[in-house]
């Protein structure tokens, strides 16, 4: 912009007052940066007394936790290996389940001679056996064994004499 003489001296008296450029300016009409340019070229002296900026400075806040993800996401654990499927005590049984069911251990394991007319004689175990024993439950009347084992002797043959 082209200076007039006037200016220029309004420009060194308001410097001189100590105003600020943005003053300066705004009293010419003109910019700040035209001020401050125009100042450096008049090789005008530093301010008598410094202008203070009256307001604090704007703290620039460094943007630490603030702006930080929240939490880092943890780190996933391993799945722990699945522990290998033990086959059951039920599956392990399956296939000596009728076996066992002849040969299910009685309560009363009475041997042979302990055996009466009314006691089921139903062999429970290997004859050679120290464990072997007979049922011992009272038998079906008529009948050597108890109703379990007698319904397992006689499953296969429909006794005609049941109802006598
Ligand atoms: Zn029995």
């Amino acid at each position: 912009m082209d200076w007039t003489p006037e200016q220029i001296s309004e420009l060194t008296r308001l410097w001189g007052e100590g105003l600020t450029t943005a003053e300066i300016g705004k009293r010419l009409g003109i910019s700040k940066n035209a001020v401050v340019g125009k100042a450096h070229r008049l090789h005008l002296p530093a301010r008598p007394s410094p202008i203070k900026r009256t307001g604090p400075r704007p703290q620039i806040f460094r943007q630490t936790a603030a702006s930080r993800p929240s939490q880092p996401s943890a780190p996933r654990l391993p799945q722990a290996p699945r522990e290998p499927r033990v086959a059951t005590a039920a599956q392990q049984t399956s296939a000596a389940a009728l076996k066992a069911l002849a040969n299910q251990p009685s309560a009363k394991r009475l041997p042979m001679m302990a055996l009466s007319a009314s006691t089921c004689r139903w062999p429970i175990g290997d004859p050679g056996d120290a464990d072997f024993h007979f049922c011992g439950e009272r038998s079906l009347e008529g009948k050597p064994y108890c109703s379990a084992h007698a319904s397992i002797a006689y499953v296969k043959m429909k006794p005609k004499t049941e109802a006598a």
